[in-house]
């Protein structure tokens, strides 16, 4: 089972402290969200997650972290500056904005080439329209505290992705790490978008978080490494736990292509069950494109145009790389799988979601949540709060834990509603400490799927736990 809609994780997360709406007390900004104490275990336990997977368990990484605002050269030739934009419609009626290309996919009209005059606004009904114009979503700031405001010396933007501080660093990396081709390079960071039309809870925010890497490859074989990296990303969401029926691939079709794509294919999840038409169940978790040398290329100082003029006279560098064993130069081919971490957790959080109905016939919450996701793997819970030796053992148990793994103690409620607490936020585990547990130095650990109960013994329950968590060291 998963949720059936966003809007069943919306309240959870707000009831449970994952994700609250930011701002709120003045009345909130349009779509930013602020990640509570479960929220931002469950980022960075997905982050972890994808650092270990992409990083550490590989032979052919490095990660790096770059600036979020760098020169705004870096934008201007790697084409944001010109083509990072969406178009823009607005109703003339009622003054609501949209995403032109978006509401021809909700209406079910062709992306591009559609014919906007006869979709009626979402908002008022009525069919009159601006023209489509392109809206750059490049957040803008300026540098420097003497800066006016419209100074175009002192411009500057926050990345809208990840991505181009790994290209001005390739050789930096490939040099001080001594590595050959092919290598990838990993990185997670913010990235800002003034998307149009933000929703959808986390799925579409203008501040999110990225997970990249960027693959670099001799020419020729990007295709097969591309593919391989399709499956590999695919395999990934499925460790994590996320059910294979509501994954797929989605090729992009040529006219959906990015300027320096050679190919692209999708992840998408079904963010949207509830929605009749299955096609519109589906949207975007990951895309991994193929960026062929377009990126190196349009950083280096060379390539020189027909007429030997320089192409980029800004850059200092030649990102291009020398093969010692073939003793050839060239620009790399570049892979690049890229994540969104808010979609990821959105995507673990519908999917863990599952109802169940207990023996008194109450319906509960469990949220099905990986092990290795988990924001809090055990719970201590002292079945009587008002017996210090019981409450002394629990505290002292959940001390022992901490170290390894994030524990906490409660005594606020009867243990069925403790337990039911536990089962919503998806803490796999829950300790309960008892009178027993004075005598024979041992406690109960309940499972969050099964409900099963099992008695181990105190001395041996970090290890216990560790084993059932995965948990490697
Ligand atoms: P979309 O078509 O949904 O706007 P995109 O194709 O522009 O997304 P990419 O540029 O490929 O997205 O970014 C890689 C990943 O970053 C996406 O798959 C998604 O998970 C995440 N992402 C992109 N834009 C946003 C956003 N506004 N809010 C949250 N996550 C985002």
């Amino acid at each position: 089972m998963a949720a059936p809609n966003i809007e069943t994780i919306v309240s959870l997360a707000k009831r449970r402290g994952f994700v609250f709406p930011s701002s709120e007390i003045y009345g909130g900004l349009g779509s930013a969200w602020d990640y509570g104490p479960l929220g931002v275990e469950l980022c960075n336990n997905v982050k972890q997650a994808w650092w270990r997977w992409m990083v550490h368990e590989r032979d052919d990484m490095e990660g790096i972290d770059s600036s979020i605002i760098l020169n705004r050269s870096v934008w201007k030739y790697s084409g944001h500056e010109e083509t990072f934009s969406d178009p823009l419609i607005d109703c003339k009626e009622c003054n609501s904005r949209f995403r032109a290309d978006k509401l021809a996919e909700e209406v079910g009209e062709p992306v591009s080439g559609f014919d906007f005059i006869k979709i009626k606004c979402p908002s008022c009904g009525k069919t009159n329209w601006t023209e489509p114009r392109a809206f750059n979503l490049m957040f803008r700031t300026t540098i420097g505290a003497a800066a006016e405001e419209d100074d175009p010396t002192a411009l500057a933007y926050l990345r809208p992705e990840t991505a181009q501080g790994i290209f001005i660093n390739f050789l930096n990396v490939q040099t001080t790490m001594r590595r050959k081709i092919p290598f990838g390079i990993a990185q997670i960071g913010k990235s800002f978008r003034n998307e149009v039309t933000p929703g959808n809870f986390i799925f579409r925010t203008r501040e999110f978080e990225q997970m990249e890497m960027e693959y670099f490859v001799r020419p020729g074989e990007d295709e097969r490494v591309h593919q391989e990296w399709i499956d590999y990303c695919f395999d990934w969401f499925k460790t994590l736990g996320v059910s294979s029926e509501n994954l797929r691939f989605y090729e992009q079709p040529a006219e959906e292509l990015a300027h320096y794509a050679k190919r692209t294919v999708d992840i998408h999840y079904r963010f949207f069950p509830e929605r009749e038409d299955e096609e519109r169940q589906w949207d975007e978790l990951m895309g991994i494109a193929n960026r062929t040398d377009f990126d190196l290329k349009a950083h280096s100082k060379k390539p020189e145009d027909a007429e030997g003029k320089r192409i980029n006279p800004d850059s200092t560098e030649d990102l291009s790389y020398f093969d010692e064993a073939t003793k050839e130069r060239f620009y790399p081919y570049v892979i690049e799988p890229a994540a969104g971490v808010n979609r990821t957790v959105l995507a673990v959080l519908m999917d863990a979601y599952s109802e169940q109905v207990n023996d008194k016939g109450e319906k509960r919450v469990i949220l099905k949540l990986h092990p290795e996701l988990a924001p809090i793997k055990v719970a201590v819970l002292p079945l009587a709060k008002n017996k210090p030796e019981i409450v002394g053992l629990a505290r002292s148990i959940k001390k022992s834990l901490q170290p390894s793994m994030r524990a906490v103690y409660d005594d606020t409620g009867g243990i069925g509603k403790l337990y039911a607490r536990q089962d919503e936020i998806g803490t796999p585990f829950c300790v309960t400490v008892d009178h027993q547990s004075l005598e024979d130095e041992a406690v109960t650990v309940r499972d969050r799927d099964t409900w099963e109960q099992e008695r181990v013994k105190v001395a041996e329950l970090a290890e216990h736990l560790k084993q059932r968590l995965g948990i490697k060291f």
